[in-house]
Formats: structure tokens, sequence, C-alpha cells
């Protein structure tokens, strides 16, 4: 049976807009020794605006906006979707027809147009020596903006480049420094690479960062900081997310996340609302000294 201290907090919180899937978890809120946030969507506004576009050649503008519009249309990532924004506006590119489309979670997509296989991605996803090749310098000053840089590329090499820039959530800032204050140790965890995580980690104020961290990868730096800490909460919204939500002790969803992050968290920001986490946990250390 649920004690009246524990159902009187947790529609507290849902009238808050924070929703607790049992009691338990809203008592282990304010245990939570360690954090852990994915970036996109999560720390950041998970609506990523393309910046700047560079080509092999001139030439090729009009075709590898083709390319890029025609595949990316069929996949859900938000990157996927800033880039059909950005062709949407521009003259001149063509719906080409797309087969083998394949979407690799965390680093890309591939798909075939006229008999070439295309890939779009992160530069180690198109391979390390070609993404480093490419305008010495330029890849880096992007990323130091906080940019993400994405590569088009085929058989021959890299065919171009697109950098998106993702803005940090307003809130993040001090939602994460009000949790700092209280002890809790956070870490950004994101798919980006080394130089772009490090500029969005600093923005947003984190103790720490994992880059290039893949799906699974999030799953084991979860586990890794159970090692380290007793109680590990864990903030997610992607369909990523998941596996990394339900390692955690207690995993929190963004409102307006994917179903199965819905699903799979125990707790759901019911606005995307970060300074509730830090609410909640006020919440749940008030209701803890009322039930001992
Ligand atoms: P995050 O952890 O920041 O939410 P993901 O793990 O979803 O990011 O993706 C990691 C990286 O893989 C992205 O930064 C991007 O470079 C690349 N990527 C993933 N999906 C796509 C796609 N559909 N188009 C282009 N790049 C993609
Ligand atoms: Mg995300």
């Amino acid at each position: 049976s649920i004690m009246p201290a524990t159902l009187s907090a947790i529609s507290t919180g849902a009238r808050n807009g924070v929703l607790f899937k049992g009691g338990v978890h809203l008592e282990k809120l304010s245990h939570l020794q360690a954090i852990a946030f994915d970036k996109t969507g999560t720390l950041t506004n998970g609506k990523p605006e393309v910046t700047d576009l560079i080509t092999r050649s001139d030439k090729e503008v009009a075709e590898i906006l083709s390319i890029l519009s025609s595949i990316e249309r069929e996949s859900n990532h938000p990157i996927a979707q800033a880039i059909v924004n950005y062709t949407n506006m521009l003259p001149d590119v063509e719906r080409l027809e797309v087969q083998h489309m394949q979407d690799i979670p965390g680093s890309g997509v591939t798909a075939e147009i006229d008999g070439v296989t295309w890939k779009i991605g992160k530069p180690g996803f198109l391979g390390k020596e070609a993404a480093e090749s490419f305008q010495n310098g330029v890849l880096k000053k992007l990323a130091e903006q906080g940019k993400t840089v994405v590569f088009i590329g085929d058989k021959y090499g890299i065919a171009g480049l697109v950098a998106l820039k993702d803005t940090v959530r307003e809130e993040t800032k001090d939602a994460i420094q009000v949790l700092r204050k209280n002890g809790v140790y956070t870490v950004m965890l994101t798919g980006d690479n080394e130089t772009t995580a490090e500029a969005i980690a600093k923005e947003a104020g984190m103790d720490n960062y994992v880059a290039e961290c893949l799906p699974e990868e999030k799953v084991q730096e979860v586990k890794l900081l159970r090692k380290a800490y007793e109680n590990v909460g864990m903030v997610g919204d992607g369909i990523n997310d998941a596996p990394a939500l339900a390692t955690a002790n207690v995993g929190i969803a963004m409102g307006a996340g994917t179903d199965v992050a819905l699903e799979t968290a125990d707790v759901v920001l019911m606005k995307n609302d970060l300074p509730k986490i830090a609410e909640a946990i006020q919440l749940s250390e008030r209701m803890n000294k009322v039930i001992k």
C-alpha cells in the first residue's frame, strides 16, 4: 500500500509538471549523487539549424544539396530534419530516388542514388583520414563554436560537409548549477565529436562530458557511474537513450521525448523543464523526512 505522504508528494509533483511512475522513484531522487544527461534535445533545444555548407568543388553544390536532401528526408534524426528544412528553402534542389536507405544510430546514414552509395554522418563514420585531411583547420573552428559537423561522401572520399548549431536551452545552465551546488555530479553524454562536445558542455556548465558515445556506450557510461556512485540518474529524450534510462537508478525523460524514452523512464518532466529536476529532488527530501 502507498503511504499518504508519498501519495501527496506524487500529486504535488504532477501539479508541478513532474510525473512519477511510482513512489519508489520519488523516494530515490533525493539520494542521487550523479546525473548523466543526453545532449541533443535534453541540454539543447534539439532543433539544430544549418549554419555552413562546404563542398569539394563549387560546381557540385546543387548536386550535393539534392543528395543530402533526398537521403535525409528518409531519416528521423533532428540533424536530418534540419538539413531537409535548410534545403527546402534553396533553389535548384532536386528530389532524387533513394534506395537501400540505412539509419545507423549514433553515426549517420547510408543510401544509394543512381547506383552510387553515399554516406552521411559524423566525421569518424566516413573514415578518419578523409575527415582529417579535408579543409585543414576549418573543421576544428566549426566544432569550437559548438557546431556539429556532418560529412557527406562517396567511395572517392569526402564530397562536402554541413555544420549545424543547436542552442543550449535557456534554463540549462541554471538547472545544472543548482544540481552541482547540491553536490550532484553532472556529466553530458553525446555522440558528437570531442571538440563540439567540449564547447557545449562548457556552455551548459557541466562537471564533465563523454564524447563520441554510441547508444550502447551511453549504457556503459551509466554503469561506470554506478560503480563510482550508489545512486545515478540519467536524463534523456531519444530512442537511443532508452537503454541508458533503464540502466540508471532513476531514469528521467523529457516530456517531448520519443515514446520509447517516455515508456522506459521512471520520471517524466512534462514540459521538458530541466529546473524541475532540482525541485523534484527537494520534494523527495521533504517526503523522505515525513516518512522516516
Ligand atoms: P547526440 O548524442 O548528440 O544526441 P546522436 O548519438 O544521435 O547524437 O548522433 C551522433 C552523431 O551522428 C551526430 O552528431 C551526427 O554527426 C551523426 N548522425 C546521426 N544520425 C545522422 C543523420 N541522420 N544524418 C547525419 N548525421 C547523423
Ligand atoms: Mg537526444
